[in-house]
């Protein structure tokens, strides 16, 4: 297979250039696009608009790539999640989260990550590799087709992995699903740890993607703490990047604050995060820390999380109060893959 030129990992003027070197008409192109990312076909064989004669040409020179579905776990409150094995051996989740007439799909950029946050179950792992943009992309095409005839509506780029830190084929990938999935930008959210240069270079690259941060922290000691991406980048050079991010009318950033028991969820932190955040059209998720083994560090009480919301609210923020999803299939990111690799 691994001589053969995966079609998946062709743009759409590379697919017609393949087409047009085999001196084929380009309405063959045109097919073999809408086989695969309208019609989910994961071989060429499937392809039966094209004679068998002609599959056979073209199965000696490339083939379809597709994820492998390792695992697939649906938790009580709906969310399911996926295991996918990739060519190599690795393995990367996606969770699929539905949510009144939405269909949102958390994926994943990285094999790993290397960014190391103190609450994150992948940042244990470090960093394996990163995922080619075929391979971000296809976690679309591999669940559209599993759900089929339901679509995922939004993307979230929140699964394993720091997209920022895989600039170039995130991008890629980007622009591949809003063209051949058809899923509007507006409807994908890519979030980062805090990679400020590449929040500034986003829009130029990627433009009116919605853009979510990882915060979690009002003061630079508390943020190195949790986030070591923080010793790069500060939390001022974060927030100076935030204001500089354009938005479209009525979008906002948001703003993920993790709430971790006596670390980051006083008072004292709300009234510094509603003085950061002053003048960045934006939105506060307030996400009480789902514990998991072999960490120290705990979910805060409610009256603690009320009390944070409050104080946003008062100073007219929009704070949301988020549960995370999935809890009884370990559906926070990493986990999946976590408990996978120790059945094994
Ligand atoms: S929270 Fe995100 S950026 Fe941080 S270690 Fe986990 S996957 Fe990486």
């Amino acid at each position: 297979m691994s001589n053969r030129i995966n079609l998946k990992s062709l743009s759409r003027d590379k697919i017609f250039n393949f087409i047009e070197a085999r001196g084929l008409p380009r309405y063959r192109a045109d097919q073999l696009l809408n086989w695969i990312y309208e019609r989910y076909a994961s071989s060429l064989e499937e392809i039966t608009e094209f004679s068998k004669d002609l599959r056979t040409r073209l199965g000696e020179i490339a083939y379809i790539g597709n994820l492998a579905v390792v695992d697939r776990q649906r938790s009580s409150d709906g969310t399911e999640k996926f295991l996918f094995g990739l060519e190599d051996g690795q393995t990367i989740e996606s969770v699929l989260i539905p949510d009144k007439d939405r269909l949102t799909l958390c994926i994943s950029s990285q094999v790993g990550c290397a960014m190391g946050c103190s609450f994150c179950l992948t940042g244990k792992s470090g960093l394996l590799r990163n995922l080619r943009a075929w391979e971000i992309l296809d976690q679309v095409l591999s669940v559209n087709r599993l759900i089929k005839p339901k679509k995922i509506t939004n993307i979230v780029l929140m699964g394993m992995g720091e997209p920022m830190a895989n600039f170039e084929e995130v991008v890629d990938a980007l622009k591949r699903i809003v063209l051949f999935i058809g899923i509007s930008k507006r409807k994908i959210t890519l979030s980062t740890a805090g990679l400020a240069p590449k929040i500034i270079e986003l829009p130029k690259a990627a433009p009116d993607i919605n853009l979510a941060i990882s915060l979690n922290a009002t003061t630079d000691a508390v943020r190195d703490r949790l986030m070591p991406i923080n010793r790069k980048y500060p939390i001022r050079i974060l927030i100076d990047a935030l204001r500089r991010y354009p938005l479209k009318p009525m979008r906002k950033i948001t703003i993920e604050y993790v709430l971790i028991a006596g670390v980051n969820d006083s008072v004292e932190d709300a009234r510094r995060l509603v003085r950061l955040l002053k003048g960045i059209r934006c939105k506060v998720n307030l996400i009480p820390l789902n514990p998991h083994e072999g960490s120290a560090l705990q979910r805060p009480s409610d009256v603690s999380v009320f009390a944070f919301q409050k104080v946003l609210t008062d100073n007219k923020m929009t704070a949301l109060i988020r549960e995370s999803k999935g809890q009884d299939i370990l559906a926070a990111c990493g986990q999946l893959r976590g408990s996978y690799e120790g059945k094994q």
